[in-house]
C-alpha cells in the first residue's frame, strides 16, 4: 500500500448531517516522483541543468556521464546547493513533485491557491459534487471547549441540513453550497516546481503562517524528505535561508527562530561605526599597496 503522511485521523462517526474532525484531517501523499525516480533523475537533472550553463559540453554528454556514474554524488550535490544558496532559481524548476491533499479546510485552499508560479491546482468541485455528508474541520480552539464546540458544531451540522434540502427542492449543488463555511474540508492534486515549493514552504512553515496550512507544509516537506532527504534540505522557513526574520509582526521578537532584521541590522550598523572611528585618518591610512612597497 502507498503510504501517506497525516496528522489527525481522530474522528467522531458520521451523525449523518457532516463530520466534525478534530482539529484536522489532512493527508498529504506524494503521488510522483516515487523515491526510486526522484533518486535516479532530479539530482542528476539539476546538476545538468546547471552544468550546461557553465560547460562547452552538450548537455547530453553532461547527463551521460551522470547516469554512467562519472559524476559523484556529492560533486553534483555541492553545485546544487551553491545554486541554490545563490538564488538562480530556474535550474530547480526541472524538478516537479505531485501531491494528493485531502481533508484540508476551505480556508486552508483560499490561502493556498493564491500561489501563481510555479504551481497547479485541480480542487474537488462544490458545483458538481452533491454532498451526502460533508466533512468539516473543528480548530483546536473550537474543540477544547464543550459548549463552544456544540454550538459551532450546531451552526455548521444546521447549514449542512438546510444544503441536503436545498437539493431536495433541485436547487442547483452550485447555488446550495453558498451556505457552507470556511470550515467544510475538500480534496485537492497539487504539483509544484521545487523553486516554487522551496518559496512556499519559506512562507508558509513560518510561525506567523495560520496553524493549519503550518501543518499542511509540515506534511509536504515529511513527504518529499521520504522521496529525497537531499532536496527536502532546502524547504525551510524563509529567515532560515536569509538568515534573519522579515516579518513586520515580529520587530517585537516574539518568535525567536531567528534575529528580526531591525536588530540584526542595527547590530551591524554599530559595528561599522567602531570600526570607522578606530580607523587613523589621513594619508598612508589605508590598507597597504604591495606595488608601492619597497623591496
Ligand atoms: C503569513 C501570511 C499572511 C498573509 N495575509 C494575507 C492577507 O491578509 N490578505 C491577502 O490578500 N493575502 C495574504 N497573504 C497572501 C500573500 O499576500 C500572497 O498572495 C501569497 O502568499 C502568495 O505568494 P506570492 O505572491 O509570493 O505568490 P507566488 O505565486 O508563490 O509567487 C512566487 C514569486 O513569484 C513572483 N511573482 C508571482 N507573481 C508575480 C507577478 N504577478 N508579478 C511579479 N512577480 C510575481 C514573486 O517574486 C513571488 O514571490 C498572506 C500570506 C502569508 C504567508
Amino acid at each position: 500500500m502507498a503510504q501517506e503522511t497525516t496528522v489527525n485521523q481522530q474522528t467522531p462517526p458520521r451523525n449523518g448531517r457532516g463530520r466534525a474532525a478534530r482539529d484536522t484531517d489532512i493527508r498529504v501523499q506524494l503521488l510522483f516522483p516515487t523515491p526510486e525516480i526522484a533518486q535516479k533523475y532530479y539530482v542528476p537533472l539539476a546538476y545538468t541543468a546547471a552544468r550546461t550553463c557553465y560547460s562547452e559540453k552538450l548537455p547530453q554528454d553532461i547527463w551521460r556521464d551522470v547516469q554512467d556514474g562519472k559524476v559523484p554524488e556529492e560533486k553534483m550535490h555541492r553545485l546544487i546547493r551553491q545554486i541554490v544558496e545563490s538564488g538562480h532559481g530556474t535550474v530547480i524548476e526541472h524538478i516537479v513533485f505531485t501531491f494528493a491533499i485531502s481533508g484540508v479546510s476551505r480556508s486552508l485552499t483560499h490561502q493556498l491557491v493564491r500561489h501563481r508560479m510555479g504551481v497547479s491546482f485541480d480542487q474537488q468541485s462544490q458545483r458538481y459534487v452533491k454532498y451526502k455528508h460533508p466533512d468539516y474541520t473543528v480548530p483546536a480552539s473550537i474543540e477544547g471547549d464543550d459548549e463552544v464546540r456544540e454550538r459551532f458544531a450546531e451552526a455548521v451540522e444546521g447549514n449542512v441540513a438546510l444544503y441536503k434540502e436545498l437539493l431536495d427542492h433541485d436547487v442547483p449543488a452550485e447555488d446550495a453550497r453558498f451556505l457552507f463555511p470556511n470550515g467544510m474540508q475538500t480534496n485537492l492534486i497539487m504539483t509544484v516546481n521545487l523553486r516554487e515549493l522551496i518559496h512556499m514552504c519559506g512562507l508558509r512553515l513560518c510561525t506567523m503562517a495560520q496553524w493549519e496550512i503550518r501543518k499542511l507544509f509540515a506534511l509536504i516537506k515529511a513527504e518529499v524528505r521520504r522521496a529525497s532527504p537531499f532536496l527536502s534540505q532546502f524547504l525551510v522557513i524563509k529567515c532560515v535561508s536569509l538568515g534573519y526574520c522579515d516579518e513586520s509582526r515580529n520587530r517585537d521578537g516574539h518568535c525567536k527562530v531567528r534575529p528580526h532584521k531591525d536588530v540584526v541590522f542595527a547590530v551591524f550598523e554599530e559595528h561599522r561605526r567602531a570600526l570607522s572611528a578606530g580607523r587613523p585618518k589621513g594619508p598612508g591610512s589605508g590598507p597597504a599597496d604591495p606595488e608601492a612597497s619597497p623591496g
